[in-house]
């Protein structure tokens, strides 16, 4: 099977099966998990911070930071497009009582700071508390859109100069840092916490990370531990995620180099418009003129060993995501198959 849908449908990669079968672990709810430490403090010192968090998802690391960070009744300032406001069932506000205050995600996946400094609330008896501002990098539903460093250092001076915590949701961080040819610590500088996730492009089969100082890190320990989040012998991931984080994110280009291959070759392919390519997404539509239904060439790309399915919420986008098991000859099958359902 060749399956497009996403970069989560990767399976963990022969290294990282035979680290998993020899690791050494233990407790971690104890701290005692030798390669939890080490990813938890690898993790750290690649992105430039204190301290790292396993979690068990890259929602799990989102709710947890933004719990942390947050009381109840405390606002926070996401993108209407962001994975935290859309796919995570409102977690922060049905667990942590934390109000979103959305703006618009602009069309190159960033916020405008017009509208963040619109949304910031005064002081006054009224209103919820400002505490957060949460930016998504890469975009995701937009397209897997990278914001530059410059974007992501003037976003932490004005949330600081506002009195205003950053989280980053960098789930596809590695593959901005990537695109821009920057060390991922670049990206993030000045950002307080930051999620990202071993579990997509990166092959591991779970698991996320935060990173953030010692002090955010160690009340995050607690708040992952009341969600359900304290896992024992968890090293038998963690040794897949040490492969993810010290490997895995080198090899990215070659996910990026495909998507554009990719696009192009769609280019050629009659009833299909490519929509945008970006990192490792690509987005294609189907028009109203092709040859089959949606739902038609769904099962038809089934029936040839292809896994494709429209963009949730969406009728005819199709989204393409590139990683470690696609490679130009799987594209090439696709295309191929592709041609021969919609000529
Ligand atoms: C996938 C994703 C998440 C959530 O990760 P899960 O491991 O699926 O829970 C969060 N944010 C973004 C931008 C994502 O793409």
């Amino acid at each position: 099977m060749i399956d497009l849908r996403s970069d989560t449908v990767t399976h963990p990669t022969p290294a990282m099966r035979e680290a998993m079968a020899n690791v050494i672990v233990g407790d971690d709810v104890y701290g005692e998990d030798p390669t939890v430490n080490k990813l938890e403090q690898d993790a750290a010192d690649v992105f430039g911070k204190e301290a790292g968090l396993f979690v068990a998802s890259g929602t799990q690391g989102n709710l947890v930071s933004l719990m942390t960070h947050c009381q109840r009744g405390d606002e926070i300032i996401v993108g209407d497009q962001a994975h935290i406001f859309k796919y995570e069932q409102g977690g922060s506000a049905s667990l942590g009582g934390i109000m979103p205050h959305i703006i618009p995600v602009q069309p190159d996946g960033t916020l405008a700071f017009e509208d963040i400094e619109h949304a910031i609330r005064g002081n006054n008896i009224h209103f919820p508390r400002t505490r957060l501002v949460a930016i998504e990098n890469t975009q995701g539903t937009l397209g897997g859109l990278p914001l530059s460093p410059q974007y992501m250092q003037d976003i932490a001076d004005l949330a600081h100069k506002h009195g205003l915590i950053l989280h980053v949701d960098g789930a596809r961080i590695f593959n901005a840092s990537t695109h821009f040819n920057v060390p991922v610590a670049d990206m993030v500088t000045d950002a307080d916490s930051v999620t990202f996730c071993l579990s997509k492009g990166l092959c591991a089969p779970v698991g996320s990370i935060i990173v953030g100082s010692k002090e955010f890190i160690a009340e995050a320990r607690r708040v992952r531990k009341v969600l359900g989040g304290g896992m024992r012998q968890v090293g038998v991931l963690a040794a897949a995620g040490l492969i993810a984080l010290h490997d895995m994110t080198k090899r990215l280009q070659v996910d990026h180099d495909n998507a554009h291959y990719l696009a192009e070759s769609l280019s050629e392919v009659p009833g299909v418009d490519v929509m945008s390519s970006a990192t490792n997404f690509v987005f294609f539509l189907l028009k109203e003129d092709a040859k089959l239904s949606p739902a038609e060439f769904v099962t038809e790309m089934k029936s040839r060993k292809i896994i494709l399915s429209p963009y949730p919420g969406f009728e005819r986008k199709f989204r393409c995501v590139m990683h470690y098991w696609i490679d130009r000859e799987r594209i090439d099958t696709v295309v191929t198959n592709m041609k021969a359902i919609l000529s």
